[in-house]
Formats: C-alpha cells, structure tokens, sequence
C-alpha cells in the first residue's frame, strides 16, 4: 500500500474518468503541469462521450471506440496515471483520498468530476432484468442486444435519453411506447412549444406516446412483461428501458466535509467550500453566469467547458470564471433540437419560423431586449446552421425586438453585428 509522502512531488488528482474527468486531465498537462496526474474512476472505459449512447451506437452507426476521448496512447504520451477504481474517502485537511483497491493517494488539487448515477424504477417489478437503464457504454451494449426488428419496447421518461432511444428503437424495427408522467415532454429544459413539435414528430413516426402516465408495477408474463399504470390500464413489452434521470451521488463529497445542495457547491472559480477541491460537470452546482442563480447542467458542454475552467484554477495561477451559457441539443430522428441561454429567464419571447417544413427559433429576451436564450427545432440538415447564428447571437446577447427577429427578411448573421 502506498501511503502519501510529503516528499513526493505534488499530484493532481480526478476522481471520476468521464468526459469532464478526462478533458481536465488533459488539460492539465497542456497547461504545463509537469508531476503526477491522476485519473480514477470505476467504470473500465478510458473516458469517452456519452451523447452516441442513446443515438448511433445504439443503432450501430458508431462503435465505442469512435466514443473515446483518449486512448492509451494518449493516456501514455500526456503521463496521465488511470485507476480503475473507486474513491473510498477524501480526507481534506491532509490532501489525500483512499481508493477501493487499498491506495492513498495525496493531492495539491482535487477535482470532483463524478457525475451522477442513474435513477432507477422504485416500483414493484422495477429490478427485473428486462429493465434497463442507459448511462454508459455497458448499459447501451445491452440495450443494443435487445432492439431487434419486431420487438417492443417501452421507454419510461419522454425526456431526452427516452425520446432519442424511442427514435433509435423506431430505426431499428422496433414496437416503441413512451409513458410520461407529466403532461408534457422534456419538461425539465425544452420550452412546450418545440415540445410539442416533437411530440406530434413522434406520433407521426409510430411511437405509441402516452402523457400523464404513472407506472405502478411491472410483471413477467409468458412472452415478456406487462407494466400497470395508475389508471389501470397495462402495456406489454418485451423491454423496458427507465429514462427518468440521474442524480448525483453526494454521499463522498459530503462525508469529506464539502457542501453540497443539488450537487457540489461550487463558486465561479468551481472551487468547492474546502481548499483544493474543485467540481465540473453533471455532479457541480454553480452560479449561472445570466442569472447567479445556482445551477446544475447536465450536458455535453458543461462537462467540456468546465473542464477547462476546472483544471485551469486547479494549477496556481490566476483564477478563471465560468463565463459559458448553458447549451445542449438533442438529436431525434433526422431533426434536432437545441436549447441556448437559460430561456426561463426571460421577459418576452417571439417565435421565427425558419421553414416551411416546422422548422422555428423562439428567441427570449429580458425587459431590455438582450437575448438571454434561444430555442431552435427543426430538420436537422435544414436548421442546422440558422441554429448555429441564434446561439452566436445568444452568446452575444445582442439586443432586438421582437419585430426584427422574427421578420423573415430580418438575416440572422446581419445581427451579428449588435454586440451589446
Ligand atoms: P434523461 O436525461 O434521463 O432523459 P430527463 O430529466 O431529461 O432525464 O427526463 C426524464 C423524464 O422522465 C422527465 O420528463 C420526467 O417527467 C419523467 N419521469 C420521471 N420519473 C417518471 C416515472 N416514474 N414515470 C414516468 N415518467 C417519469
């Protein structure tokens, strides 16, 4: 057992080997760091994307290697040391955290790039094998074994995980049903009206969608399994999959003495309420740099620009804010959906209509008029890139009225120029 010595050069150390985890490993030693770096997670992947998960790795469109984020090479040439294990406990007074294969080691730095676990389906039935999650490579390997042309599935949770494997099942043959439970889809993040744009999209492409659902229980049956809901009608299926979410898992962080709320409590800098520890990605909870209302981002982009804000102010330098807006996007079927900014901030709204095929921006501005976020849905080959100019204006949060933006003559890049 190696135990820390204080005459040892000091190291870095990430615990949890995702997108964020390897991104700031990376970034560490791009930014000169010359000891030791640790990378620690107990998943046996190097750290890779998760957004193909549900979408072309399910359909076989793109194999996990195309996923990974670094290789061996990789990990070999930036001297980045990988555990494949579990962080047991952090002692932060004396800098060093044990690991479930019996190692100590000590940090300067710490970062807390856990993400969160997925939630699973607490009803009666909810832990038979038919019932799946979806959260990384193994769950979609297995899920994937189970997409056959013919067979049904019924996906839990019309938010995004759900709806982009609905769509996925839908291209591979399968029988699809969501059940919801709000009224809505994707009521988490995506403003109603391009929720309904995709709802009706759905429907149109065979998936049997039912809002208001409350699952109660799940049963094997002779040829698969059959699911009650509240109203006491029931849906067969060969497969169920849960996509109802993830949550973090704060049990370390707060037994190491860190404040958590909705996740670990961070500042701008992403440094934690203890010295040294820093948090990125799905597991920080941050001021959002619109509102300074805390917030938790659980997207490919947080995890990405984080990252890098998170390993810069873990080096002794100067401190770097996180300056970026919120934004994501959801591919389903040949469309797309992108949210940028944080639209629930807004005072008024105007929706563009960019095609004759649906495609629309409904842009949100504050009481003066600045764009404080965006919402785009459409056909993906035919938006794509009015999408890209609505989250540049986003960024830039120029000011128009509502008149302007939504006036086809009005070209979005001719606004380009109002930087406020
Ligand atoms: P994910 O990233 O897994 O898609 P979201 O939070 O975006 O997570 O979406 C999860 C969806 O699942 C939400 O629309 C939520 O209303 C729905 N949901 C959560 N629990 C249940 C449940 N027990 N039955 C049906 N729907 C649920």
């Amino acid at each position: 057992m190696q135990t820390p010595d204080s005459t040892s050069p000091a190291a870095m150390v990430i615990v949890g080997a995702g997108h964020c985890g390897g991104r700031a490993a990376l970034a560490l030693r791009t930014a000169g760091w010359q000891a030791a770096i640790h990378l620690v997670g107990d998943e046996p992947h190097h750290p890779y994307e998760r957004p193909p998960l549900s979408k072309d790795l399910l359909t076989g469109d793109k194999t996990a290697e195309a996923c990974a984020l670094l290789s061996d090479a990789d990990l070999q040439d930036a001297r980045i040391t990988r555990h494949v294990a579990r962080v047991i406990s952090i002692d932060a007074t004396a800098r060093s955290l044990t690991l479930s294969d019996g190692q100590t080691l000590a940090y300067q730095s710490l970062l807390l790039a856990t993400g969160g676990k997925v939630r699973t389906l607490r009803i009666p039935g909810g832990d038979l094998p038919e019932v799946m999650t979806l959260r990384n490579l193994g769950d979609a390997a297995a899920l994937a074994q189970r997409l056959k042309p013919g067979q049904r599935l019924l996906v839990v949770g019309g938010g995004f995980i759900g709806l982009e494997v609905a769509a996925s099942a839908r291209k591979l043959g399968c029988e699809v049903t969501v059940v919801e439970g709000a009224p809505r889809l994707m009521g988490r993040a995506v403003p109603e009206p391009v929720a309904e744009r995709a709802l009706a999209l759905h429907r149109e492409r065979g998936v049997r969608v039912l809002l208001g659902a409350s699952p109660q229980s799940i049963s094997r049956t002779a040829t698969g399994v059959r699911m009650e809901l509240a109203d006491g009608s029931n849906i067969e299926a060969d497969t169920i999959l849960a996509g109802i979410g993830i949550e973090p898992d704060l049990a370390l962080p707060q037994a190491a003495g860190l404040a958590v709320g909705r996740g670990v409590l961070v500042n701008a800098h992403l440094q934690s309420s203890l010295p040294g520890i820093f948090a990125a990605g799905d597991v920080a909870e941050f001021p959002s740099v619109l509102s300074g209302q805390l917030v938790r981002q659980e997207t490919w982009h947080n995890a990405e620009t984080q990252a890098a804000i998170a390993a810069q102010n873990m080096l002794d330098g100067e401190l770097a804010s996180y300056a970026s807006l919120p934004w994501f996007w959801s591919d389903q079927y040949d469309h797309q959906l992108q949210v940028m900014g944080e639209p629930a901030l807004a005072a008024t709204s105007v929706t563009r209509t960019l095609d004759e095929a649906g495609g629309m921006v409904i842009f949100y501005m504050d009481a003066d008029h600045r764009l404080v976020g965006a919402c785009g849905w459409g056909e993906t080959s035919r938006v794509a890139k009015e999408l890209k100019l609505a989250r540049t204006l986003v960024e830039r949060r120029i000011t128009a009225t509502a008149e302007v933006l939504a006036d086809p003559a009005t070209k979005l890049k001719s606004l380009l120029s109002r930087a406020a």
